[in-house]
């Protein structure tokens, strides 16, 4: 299960951000060319948490929808069939994929309340 190594390593990315302060919930965009399930990925960070500060905080899931600019007219189209990749303008396939592989933190939220 992939889901629970890339939590790991969330953890440590957030641990180091965020040091003694309390995290409330930790945002994340995820490309849907990585293949995530959203919901294994929330249940996994409860696993990977228990224990640990950041017990009790959420992960919260952008899913960013694959996207590819066309080399032959430039349009960008979103990619909904990933098997099919195709430009929704002039039907070329000659694409750039310029979204749809991210796996990114974008911020974290905190606790106000100084850490005790
Ligand atoms: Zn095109």
């Amino acid at each position: 299960m992939h889901e629970l190594s890339l939590c790991r390593s969330i953890l440590q990315v957030v641990e180091r951000a965020a040091g003694d302060q309390r995290v409330n919930a930790v945002n994340l965009k995820v490309g849907q060319l990585r293949q995530v399930v959203p919901g294994t990925l929330a249940y996994c960070w409860g696993l990977v948490t228990e224990d640990g500060p950041l017990a009790g905080s959420s992960l919260r899931i952008e899913s960013v929808p694959v996207a590819g600019v066309c080399r032959d007219c430039g349009e960008e189209t979103e990619i909904e069939q990933v098997l099919v990749l195709a430009c929704g303008s002039c039907g070329s396939a000659a694409m750039d994929l310029v979204r749809g592989e991210e796996f990114l933190i974008t911020t974290l939220d905190l606790d106000d309340r100084a850490a005790s």
